[in-house]
C-alpha cells in the first residue's frame, strides 16, 4: 500500500543510536512530509474505525500519530507520559527495559469507564512499552481496542507478547 511505501521509503536507518550497536529507525522524515504523514494516519486506524472513542498516544513520537488520527477520526486523545510529567492523581506502570526499567503513567477518569481505545505509537520492537500501556488502559477501566504502529521490529517478540490480548496493526515490518 501506499502507507507501507511510506514506511519504507521515509523512515531513516541511523546506526550506533542513542547507543553503539544500535540501528535506531528515525521516523522524523515520515512526520515532516505532509503526504506521508496524511497517508499513514489514515492507514493506522483503518482497521479499527469506527471501534473507538479515544486514541492513546505514547510519549513522545506516538503522540503526533495520534493527534492525526484523532482530527480524522472525531474523537480524543489520551497521552501516555513518562514518569512525573503529569499532574495529579495518576496510574504508573513500570516494566523492563534491556538494562534498567522505565516507568509510563496515565490520568485515569479522564473519559467514561467501559471506553474503547486505541493505542497508537511509532515502532513496535519488545513490546515492553506497549504492553505497559495495555495495562495502564485496563487498570483505568478501558478496553483496548488495538494497537497501531508504523513499524515493526521482527525478532525481539512484540507480536507474540502482544497477540491474543489485542489486536496489533504494523503498517510495516523491518
Ligand atoms: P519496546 O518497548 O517495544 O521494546 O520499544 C518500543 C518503544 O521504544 C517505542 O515507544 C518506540 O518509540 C521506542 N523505540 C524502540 N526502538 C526504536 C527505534 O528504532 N526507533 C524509534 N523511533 N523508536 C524506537
Amino acid at each position: 500500500t501506499d502507507a507501507s511505501s511510506f514506511v519504507d521509503s521515509k523512515i531513516a536507518v541511523v546506526p550506533d543510536f542513542p547507543k553503539p550497536g544500535i540501528l535506531f529507525r528515525d521516523v522524523t522524515p515520515l512526520f515532516s512530509d505532509a503526504d506521508a504523514f496524511a497517508t499513514v494516519t489514515t492507514a493506522l486506524s483503518e482497521p479499527f474505525d469506527g471501534g473507538f472513542v479515544a486514541v492513546a498516544g505514547i510519549e513522545a513520537r506516538g503522540f503526533a500519530l495520534a493527534g492525526g488520527i484523532a482530527i480524522e477520526q472525531g474523537v480524543g486523545v489520551l497521552t501516555v507520559r513518562k514518569a512525573g510529567k503529569l499532574p495529579g492523581e495518576v496510574l504508573s506502570e513500570s516494566y523492563a527495559l534491556e538494562y534498567g526499567e522505565a516507568t509510563l503513567e496515565l490520568r485515569p477518569n479522564q473519559i467514561p469507564a467501559g471506553s474503547s481505545v486505541l493505542i497508537v505509537d511509532d515502532v513496535l520492537a519488545t513490546g515492553g512499552t506497549v504492553e505497559a500501556t495495555i495495562t495502564l488502559l485496563e487498570r483505568a477501566g478501558y478496553v483496548v481496542a488495538g494497537v497501531a504502529v508504523l513499524l515493526e521490529l521482527d525478532g525481539l517478540g512484540g507480536r507474540a507478547r502482544l497477540e491474543g490480548r489485542v489486536p496489533v496493526h504494523a503498517l510495516s515490518s523491518a
